[in-house]
């Protein structure tokens, strides 16, 4: 549950064995190889960027040189990197999870938490949306992911790892307290080696150890972390998911059982989806600096008007009379409206202007 009340719906998704499932992809005569990609054992030495899970048999890991994971396979196949390929794989995966949500925060390449609360399609499921996720990536992509759905993204991110590959985990409600209770510290989100020797020497080895401490006692032996602890144990994290700039927009649209004529009827649609889109920005505490008004008419034909600002937007007023601005300008009595839609976009940070010469958002430009 967050402060507002509600509980939210989280999937934390991470491809298998990224890197290397796309060189397997690519070059079959990889499959069902251990391979690694990284860099080359011989010289200085390169490192594990990544290991197929044939590799990992071997006990072949992220992060090892390359020489050690030679010794523990000798047949192992290394693979040069190629980011460039892996990118644009990324970008295919990004653009599955946006026709879900835009509230997408990456954490890696391979890897996004994803918030589909009110998702898009209007599913409600955040199993459903996991399970076609998975299903799309397989099916385009021909690639796998594991998937972990739940109520905040810690749960959500520690629930992905459980049946990795190809898994999906789904820890409801109810199950997140006696979830977090069994759970070594090691996998607890922020304890590193020295963390987790410290609970070793206190004997605190699991989430229910971790439990019986209270709210002073974490935080006199872990600092600012140990109130993290506190909370994270009882399944309470708050941390919204951050879409990062890449974002591109956040918004809402609505299409008409009946085409709308007069202007009267579509400022009175807009006033609703203005709200709509209000709810979502406060929900995910997010500000934009543009306001785009999209419609299609009745003949498919379809437009978009923005108006940028120096500084974010959030408030219900300006979206929506912004939006009616827009429309007024583009109205015409002979076009019969079937969709109307607003979003906001420019989540970054504020453009300086002026050096502080107002709060108020000034009008950039218009068009
Ligand atoms: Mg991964």
């Amino acid at each position: 549950m967050t402060d507002k009340g509600y509980l939210r719906k989280i999937i934390h998704i991470d491809m298998d064995a990224f890197y290397a499932s796309v060189e397997q992809r690519d070059n079959p005569e990889y499959k069902g190889k251990p391979i690694v990609v990284g860099g080359l054992p011989q010289g200085r030495g390169g490192v594990v960027a990544t290991a197929s899970y044939e590799a990992r048999k071997f006990g072949i890991r992220s992060a090892m040189p390359s020489k050690k994971a030679q010794q523990l396979c000798p047949h192992v196949i290394f693979v040069f990197p190629r980011f460039a390929a892996y990118k644009e794989v990324s970008a295919r995966i990004r653009e599955i999870f946006s026709r879900y949500t835009d509230l997408i925060e990456p954490l890696s390449l391979d890897e996004a938490y994803l918030d589909v609360t009110d998702d898009k399609l209007g599913i409600g499921s955040a199993l459903e949306i996991a399970k076609q996720i998975r299903e799309a990536i397989k099916n385009e992509l021909n690639l796998t992911a594991s998937a972990g759905v739940s109520i905040n993204k810690f749960v959500a991110k520690t629930a992905s790892d459980i049946n990795k590959p190809d898994g999906l985990t789904f820890i409801g409600p109810s199950k997140i307290e006696s979830f977090m209770e069994q759970l070594p510290v090691e996998k607890f989100f922020g304890v590193g080696k020295v963390t987790a020797q410290k609970m070793k020497l206190m004997n605190i080895h699991t989430g229910a150890d971790l439990k019986k401490l209270s709210e002073e006692q974490l935080s006199r032996h872990f600092g600012k972390i140990g109130r993290f602890f506190y909370k994270i144990v009882r399944g309470i994290d708050d941390r919204p998911v951050q879409p990062n700039r890449e974002t591109k927009s956040l918004g809402a649209e609505d299409t008409f059982s009946r085409d709308l004529t007069t202007l009267e009827e579509m400022v009175e649609e807009l006033d609703k989806i203005a709200l709509t889109v209000f709810n979502r920005l406060q929900r995910y505490q997010l500000k934009g600096r543009t306001i785009t008004l999209k419609i299609k008419y009745s003949d498919f034909k379809q437009i978009t008007r923005n108006q940028s600002f120096t500084n974010g937007v959030n408030d219900l007023a300006t979206i929506a009379e912004t939006a009616k601005e827009l429309l007024v300008k583009t109205f015409s009595e002979d076009q019969k409206v079937r969709l109307l839609g607003i979003s906001l976009s420019n989540f970054g940070e504020s453009i300086p202007y002026h050096n502080n010469r107002s709060a108020d958002n000034s009008q950039l430009e218009l068009f």
